[in-house]
């Protein structure tokens, strides 16, 4: 079986973690501090927050920038659900931007005519989330003048993206937005087993975060409403949650991110491998803009049924058959059943749509071998012959 995703853990790794487990602190300790400080200067951003994992981040960094009930948030719909949960948890409003047919990700133009209407209606968004899908930046100098134009927040989703670049700036700087997520779930690029941060260049948004991380509790003599009582003296300053990461997460986080340019590296070597072996085959393979370093999280292939001769499904079903587990990313988010029940239907964001129904993303992951690679595009020609 070759997963479509997977971790790569060295007895370093292994080490750093139980040197955690045989320490005295297991969650608050050292490693946080380490793991923020080394995930800032990967981005080249001097704050860095961590996280239980990015699904929280996002909610917190919502909460940071004031998201509340009567705000609009819009993402793109080709990503996970967590991109636009984070909107409802504040009990704020959804609306997605539809895709570009090129890179899949948020279309710059959508964006634009999108906001040119909702200016008119009085809706414009409070928070815009773009997602590097597949560790591809988005177009972020477009969207940041967008973002000071019609006054809006931009919060990356970049769980797919750490180790890439837009222009000349690693994702994660923050250079054309307010906050940056990152994933360390198994499957993304690094990981902390589960594991999230947001970066950002501004402190007061970092320290909200921080606190929010925390229940909203805060020791500082700054903060404080009042003189403090004594060395055990707290206050809640406002509603958080404990969505902190903990000293094991981060010492595996610290360990790993020593690697990320092997991991990226490599990862591209492949994708670009991957170009090669399947050009032969009526597939579309990825296209990444010229000014992006993408981190590959994702290699996707379109499977159009008319050019191929075979729809995505009999593919799929093949592949899993000979035994490659192919994914699909995403179901666009706007045909969950619960944004249905919000209003969103079939046919509101048609490229994502379509997008979605030839997609599948085929193995991609540090410790691919090119053996295993060659079964992977074997299996692909097989399945399409069939
Ligand atoms: C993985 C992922 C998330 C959520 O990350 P977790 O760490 O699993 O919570 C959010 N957005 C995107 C685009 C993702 O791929």
């Amino acid at each position: 079986m070759i997963p479509y995703g997977r971790q790569s853990i060295t007895d370093a790794d292994i080490e750093a973690v139980e040197a955690v487990l045989r320490g005295d602190w297991l969650t608050q300790g050292p490693a946080v501090g380490a793991f923020e400080n080394a995930i800032g200067q990967i981005c080249n951003v001097d704050h860095a927050v961590s996280f239980a994992n990015a699904s929280i981040a996002l909610v917190v960094a919502c909460k940071a920038l004031d998201l509340r009930e009567g705000d609009y948030l819009w993402t793109t719909p080709n990503t996970f659900v967590a991109s636009s949960n984070c909107a409802l948890h504040c009990g704020a409003n959804v609306d997605f931007v539809d895709i570009d047919p090129i890179t899949y990700n948020l279309s710059v133009d959508a964006l634009r005519y999108k906001l040119e209407q909702a200016e008119r209606n009085g809706k414009l968004p409070k928070i815009v989330v773009p997602v590097h899908f597949s560790g591809a930046s988005c177009e972020m100098e477009e969207i940041r003048a967008l973002s000071k134009k019609y006054g809006f927040s931009v919060i990356e989703d970049a769980s797919h993206a750490i180790g890439g670049k837009y222009k000349d700036f690693p994702v994660g700087s923050c250079e054309f937005s307010d906050i940056t997520i990152f994933s360390f779930h198994p499957v993304k690029i690094m990981t902390t087993g589960e594991g999230g941060i947001a970066t950002t260049k501004d402190p007061i948004l970092a320290r909200k975060m921080k606190r929010l991380s925390s229940h909203g509790i805060t020791r500082e003599a700054v903060d404080l409403s009042c003189e403090s009582h004594g060395q055990w003296y707290y206050e809640q300053l406002e509603l958080g949650f404990n969505a902190r990461m903990t000293d094991i997460q981060a010492a595996l986080g610290v360990s790993q991110s020593k690697r990320i340019r092997q991991f990226v590296e490599r990862r591209g070597v492949l994708a670009t491998r991957y170009d090669g072996l399947l050009s032969a085959l009526p597939l579309k393979t990825p296209t990444v803009l010229n000014h992006v370093k993408s981190s590959w999280h994702l290699y996707v292939v379109r499977i159009d049924a008319e050019t191929c001769g075979r729809d995505r499904r009999d593919v799929f079903d093949s592949m899993r058959d000979q035994g490659v587990l192919v994914n699909v990313h995403y179901i666009p988010v706007h045909l969950q059943p619960l944004y249905k029940r919000l209003g969103f239907a079939e046919g509101d964001f048609p490229e994502a749509e379509k997008y979605y129904w030839q997609a599948m993303s085929i193995p991609l992951y540090f410790d691919l071998t090119e053996q295993q690679q060659d079964r992977v595009v074997n299996a692909l020609a097989k399945a399409i012959r069939k």
